[in-house]
């Protein structure tokens, strides 16, 4: 799986953050970066669904 957060588009709420840490973590200027492309512990495509502005394309 590909995952890539879209960070014109992200607003920096933390949902992703919260849901799935080990994928979605801080970077610069309060945006997300992407630390890998699969989970064991959390189902990335409910997270993109989830984030209120689709900035998460998988
Ligand atoms: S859920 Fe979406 S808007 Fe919120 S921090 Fe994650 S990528 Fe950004």
């Amino acid at each position: 799986m590909q995952v890539s957060v879209d960070q014109s588009l992200c607003t920096g709420c933390g949902l992703c953050v919260e849901l799935c840490p080990d994928v979605f973590a801080w970077g610069s200027e309060g945006k997300v970066d992407v630390m890998k492309h699969e989970s064991d512990t959390c189902s990335i495509e409910d997270v993109a669904d989830q984030c209120p502005v689709e900035a998460i394309n998988v």
